[in-house]
């Protein structure tokens, strides 16, 4: 094999295995109902929580920037890249976390793969090796990246179980730095990583504690200010990294924590050092959007309404839905072949639920996701649970 003959060889693979897969393609905006493939559909697959992506502020706001300041910010952070409105979302976001700082990444893989880079960093030689990183076996595959460019001996713990992360502490305890990371709410399943018990054996060890809180972030805490604000952990959490991307319908990560956090990574962390800035535009629609959190709270009230409208429907249809506590609610199916099947009858009926098999959830624990946002009508809601009775039954799961 020559080449690039390799990649059709790598494209049969998928195919005999039955993951080949294409690009859904969506017609117009990002809302609770919308064009997917030419296909009406009722979207339960986006992070849309609520519903920003189309807010008239945030649009309005992105549009001002772009006349102001242009399209591009035509430089890395910290050349020239750095506009007073990337600034300005800085100081924002740090005040909405309650915070001495914080810094904006592109996005938040880029946050992930800058942050946990260079908190497992010496500038000793050799000292990193004896570093230790532990991470919760679910976590998101940014998490997984960034601890992969790291030195340290790597540690995962079961999902959140605490004994088993008391095992791995008392087995690198020695190791000259420690830190433990998980998602604050996992994507899969929608549960919330037990961060006050993380924290407290995390003390007892002297380990650092990061949470990625891609899911957390415009849906758990107070207005939405995420999972660290849900266990009331300020100023005793280390590193709060968080999505502009999702909740905030907009694009970018960040890193929340003290002014030592934020400086050390301004001269650390390659993707914030090696990456062009946030077209001023997005850091203004960012803006708006945490403006939003604070004076609409309705949409927070009305995602969780909406979230446990789902919840309950679909319990009481007689499917598993698993551990969630978010508005994240899988349906569990088990079988890969009918996890598939199940999402793709639903999408010919009018509903798009993303089928999810191994490996990005263990084998034998396939499932449909679904994801509701403060946008649904109660009408789109009873749609879809019309639907997945439908299906459910078609397919004997209920
Ligand atoms: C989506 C996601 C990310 C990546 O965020 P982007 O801003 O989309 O790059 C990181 N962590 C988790 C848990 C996510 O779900």
């Amino acid at each position: 094999m020559a080449g690039m003959d390799f990649l059709q060889v790598e494209l049969d693979g998928y195919k005999s295995r039955g993951i080949y897969n294409y690009v859904k393609v969506v017609s117009g905006e990002q809302s609770a109902t919308c064009v997917v493939n030419g296909q009406k559909v009722v979207n339960l697959s986006s992070n849309n929580y609520l519903g920003l992506a189309t807010h008239p502020k945030l649009r309005e706001a992105m549009i001002d920037a772009t006349k102001k300041y242009g399209a591009g910010a035509g430089s890395v952070r910290p050349i020239i890249g750095t506009m007073d409105i990337h600034v300005e979302l800085e100081k924002k976001l740090a005040a909405f976390k309650n915070v001495e700082s914080s810094l904006v990444f592109v996005a938040g893989i880029a946050a992930n793969r800058g942050t946990i880079q260079s908190m497992l960093a010496s500038s000793k030689k050799g000292d990193d090796a004896n570093f230790a990183v532990i991470s919760d076996e679910l976590n998101h595959a940014s998490i997984i990246d960034g601890v992969r460019l790291t030195k340290a001996k790597r540690y995962i713990y079961k999902h959140s179980d605490m004994a088993d992360l008391a095992r791995v502490l008392e087995e690198v305890k020695d190791a000259p730095r420690i830190m433990i990371i998980t998602d604050g709410v996992f994507s899969m399943d929608g549960d919330i990583a037990p961060l006050d018990k993380i924290y407290e054996l995390a003390k007892k060890y002297g380990a650092i504690t990061m949470c990625d809180d891609a899911h957390g972030e415009g849906v758990l805490g107070k207005n939405g200010r995420g999972t660290i604000d849900h266990f009331n952990l300020h100023g005793k959490w280390d590193i709060d990294m968080g999505t502009l991307s999702k909740a905030m319908g907009c694009l970018g990560g960040y890193i929340a924590g003290t002014k030592n956090l934020t400086e050390y990574l301004i001269h650390q962390a390659r993707p914030f050092l090696f990456s062009t800035a946030h077209p001023p535009g997005v850091a203004a629609a960012c803006i708006a959007a945490l403006d939003i959190l604070e004076s609409e709270p309705e949409r927070h009230e009305k995602l969780w309404a909406n979230a446990k409208f789902l919840k309950k429907g679909l319990t009481e249809l007689g499917f598993d839905t698993g551990n969630s506590a978010t508005p994240i609610t899988p349906v569990m199916i088990g079988d890969e072949a009918k996890a598939i099947q199940f999402s793709k009858k639903l999408f010919e009926e009018g509903v798009l639920g993303l089928g999810i098999v191994f490996p990005t959830v263990a084998r034998g624990k396939a499932r449909v996701r679904t994801i509701v946002t403060a946008n649904h009508t109660q009408a789109e809601l009873e749609f879809a649970l019309d639907k997945f009775k439908k299906v459910g039954k078609d397919l004997g799961i209920i």
